[in-house]
């Protein structure tokens, strides 16, 4: 191995770069000629789609009637959008990516084509193609330099940035790396020669056919296979979209090794899916071999996290509930978020799955608005320093009025009622709201106690059970001399 600095290196290789669109070797240049004209012409204006050779519109089966030319649209990466009406001053640019690896040294060049055509409104335009190569990259381990601008890109610079903007999409990173990040391809068929290189652990060349027909960027080739050991990792195991798009965002941690291992019961049904990054985390959490599910929680993965740490919650059952009634995640977020604020037992089935959900999730809302209105607060806190006249004391017991919304919550919390809805009343001295604790406990919930027109209307322990004899006795004893 030569031990070169990266400016001695850079010196070694001048000879070699291709600096003009001439030193573009034949059979690259065929290759670029032929994929751009695969490309489909949509128009921007009408949704209308246009053959790239003869400019003839398609017809229904995406079929040009004059060069007979079958086109294929699903690959969105073949679509190339365009003004019709004026075709005639525009070109169309492409960008393709082209390694070469000369002493196996790793060069890769950014290359611009541009189609234009002469005459587009005759039956037989002429197709022009012309090249011109926008930059040049000698490749390291750890960065690499634009050979005509001579600026050095660190990737440790790079991966800073990616955390500090929070970058999700590595499409977006390009723009560290000089470029544009629009419809660029690149050039598969010499992906091979990288096995002698720098490249030779990322593996790059099996990703061939997939790279073939897919929009890429510089960040894919450059920087995320040299850069994350897992790149390496999970194009062994055919994931490449998880190994391209975000493999900065995969977390090694317990689960994901769980998911990616050679024995994992996962494994086939991720590739056969294809699964990316979203998907992927969606796996690890319902850990269940189903598309639709997978699928359905992708977009909301975060939301599903929150929901599946409530231990009642079973991911297929609340799948079946959402799906069956067409209920939206959100509003059932909103709904179990804000259950959870105001004490409502999550053990409770009926509490999980409320039968109608809309009407649960405005009843919650307005119950939140109440209890968290300060408005309500100062008025229990200054009705319960008036209460304080009926405080009870004796060797066992304290009887105290529930001092504010944040302990009437907790009370109800502890005990399984529904303190929440006296809040409003409490506070309006319509009803009054004491606590019974036992001095040895001072902070446990232990009686909860309703008084109405200075007499007692419930006592309540935990799941509304009632309180034995002596306990109620204390309690009429004290009635009785309310003020
Ligand atoms: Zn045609």
């Amino acid at each position: 191995m030569r031990q070169l600095k990266l400016d001695i290196k850079t010196e070694n290789i001048i000879q070699k770069y291709w600096q003009h669109s001439h030193d573009i070797p034949k059979k690259v240049k065929k290759y670029i000629e032929n994929h751009c004209h695969n490309f489909v012409l949509e128009d921007m204006d009408t949704p209308s789609f246009y053959c790239s050779s003869c400019l003839h519109k398609l017809n229904e089966s995406k079929i040009c009637e004059q060069c007979h030319k079958k086109y294929n649209l699903k690959n969105k990466a073949n679509i190339y959008k365009v003004n019709m009406s004026n075709l005639k001053k525009q070109e169309l640019n492409c960008t393709y990516l082209v390694f070469d690896t000369p002493d196996n040294e790793v060069i890769l060049y950014v290359i611009d084509a541009s189609v234009t055509y002469d005459n587009p409104l005759s039956n037989k335009p002429i197709r022009n193609i012309s090249f011109k190569i926008e930059s040049a990259y000698h490749i390291l381990k750890d960065k690499c330099q634009n050979l005509y601008t001579k600026k050095v890109y660190l990737y440790k610079d790079i991966e800073k940035k990616i955390i500090e903007e929070k970058y999700i999409f590595c499409d977006d990173i390009d723009i560290y790396l000089d470029e544009n990040t629009y419809n660029k391809y690149l050039y598969p068929d010499n992906l091979n020669d990288l096995k002698n290189t720098i490249y030779c652990y990322t593996f790059l060349w099996q990703a061939k056919k997939y790279l073939k027909n897919k929009h890429i960027c510089l960040s894919n080739l450059v920087y995320i296979p040299l850069y994350y050991p897992e790149f390496e990792y999970l194009i062994k195991y055919k994931l490449y979209s998880l190994a391209f798009d975000n493999p900065h965002l995969i977390k090694y941690d317990k689960e994901t090794k769980k998911i990616l291992n050679p024995k994992s019961e996962y494994l086939e049904f991720i590739i056969k899916n294809n699964l990316d990054y979203w998907h992927f985390e969606a796996l690890k959490l319902c850990q269940i071999k189903n598309i639709n599910l997978i699928n359905f929680m992708t977009e909301t993965v975060e939301i599903f996290e929150y929901l599946l740490k409530i231990p009642k919650i079973k991911i297929l059952e609340l799948y079946n509930y959402l799906k069956t009634n067409n209920y939206d995640i959100i509003e059932y977020y909103d709904y179990i978020r804000f259950s959870k604020l105001l004490g409502y037992d999550l053990k409770n089935k009926r509490v999980l799955y409320p039968s109608n959900l809309k009407e649960s999730h405005q009843k919650i809302i307005e119950q939140k608005d109440i209890v968290y209105d300060p408005k309500y607060d100062e008025k229990i806190k200054k009705l319960a320093k008036i209460l304080e006249k009926n405080k009870y004391e004796d060797d066992k017991f304290l009887i105290y009025p529930a001092p504010s919304v944040k302990e009437l919550i907790n009370e109800g919390k502890n005990q399984n009622n529904c303190l929440r809805f006296y809040v409003e009343d409490y506070s309006n001295n319509k009803t009054q709201i004491y606590f019974m604790r036992k001095k040895a406990a001072l902070k446990k919930s232990f009686v909860t106690i309703e008084i109405k027109n200075k007499k007692l209307i419930q006592a309540r322990l935990k799941d509304n059970e009632i309180p034995n004899n002596d306990i109620i006795n204390i309690l009429n004893n004290w009635t009785s001399k309310l003020k």
